[in-house]
């Protein structure tokens, strides 16, 4: 079935104006991996901000479906109820509050929604301890607050636990592999591999091959100036790679 459909969205940045999504179209299933690429600055953090109901940005025109919904008429919070899940490029950190509490005050809220009772502490770390060994994580690390003094690779890892404790329908990854080492890379790459089902999917957002040799999209899209210019296999990628931007999105 249909995940998300996003027919013709136009967007601009809500203070100034300036059009920066200029017709973006999309679609994606249940159970698809789908990687978005593109030089910086063509629209890929903006489009998947626009998602996720950013207040820097305003939607101008066109659609976007999310399970059957009307996205655009949702609160953020609403669309991470829903089962949409992003990733940021730079994660935030929030002094004073354990990864522990953190974690589990948002799947409480997101139960809330679902009509699901409140999870104990002790419930729930029965619930997070399987996932937090999938991930090879510490669960010294729930005692830290959130992102503090995380590492890059830390923050990313934190990021598919939050992922993981959520159980999102789609979660967008927007370069998740930005300042990883290949180890930390491969780490994360396995547990997002480990999270994906034939129900739910993943929209990687990535300025490099490399990602995309650990977690395999079924489908490879290059943005060019606000809108998705060229959609195909992994091979596009390898050959974006080879011959670069301009040979794709001129030919
Ligand atoms: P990418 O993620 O592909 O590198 P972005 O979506 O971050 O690109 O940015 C696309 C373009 O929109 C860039 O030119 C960027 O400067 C501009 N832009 C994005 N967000 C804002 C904003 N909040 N204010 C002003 N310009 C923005
Ligand atoms: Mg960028
Ligand atoms: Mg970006």
């Amino acid at each position: 079935a249909v995940l998300l459909e996003v027919k013709d969205l136009t967007a601009v940045v809500a203070e100034s104006g300036q059009k920066i999504l200029n017709g973006v179209n999309l679609t994606i299933r249940e159970g698809e991996i789908h990687a978005i690429m593109g030089k910086n600055g063509s629209g890929k953090s903006t489009f998947s901000k626009v998602l996720v109901g950013h207040p820097d940005y305003e939607v101008t025109g066109g659609s976007v479906v999310f399970k059957g919904k009307n996205l655009l008429d949702m609160e953020p919070e609403e669309r991470s109820h829903a089962g949409l899940f992003m990733s940021f490029q730079s994660p935030v950190e929030i002094p004073g509050v354990s990864n522990m509490d953190f974690l589990r005050m948002a799947s409480n809220a997101q139960r809330e929604k679902l009509g699901l009772k409140d999870r104990g502490p002790l419930e729930f770390y029965g619930f997070l301890s399987p996932k937090l060994s999938a991930l090879n994580m510490d669960p010294k690390f729930l005692d830290r607050n959130v992102n503090e003094g995380f590492s890059g690779g830390e923050k990313k890892r934190n990021e598919i636990l939050q992922l993981a404790v959520l159980e999102a329908d789609l979660a967008i990854l927007d370069e998740i592999d930005s300042g990883l080492d290949v180890d930390a890379l491969q780490d994360v790459a396995k547990a997002v591999n480990g999270l994906l089902t034939s129900k739910n999917s993943v929209l990687m957002i990535t300025h490099y091959q490399r990602l995309l040799d650990y977690i395999r999209p079924g489908f490879v899209h290059i943005m060019e100036d606000g809108n998705v210019v060229k959609t195909g296999d992994v091979s596009l990628a390898k050959q974006l790679e080879k011959e670069g931007y301009k040979a794709i999105t001129s030919a």
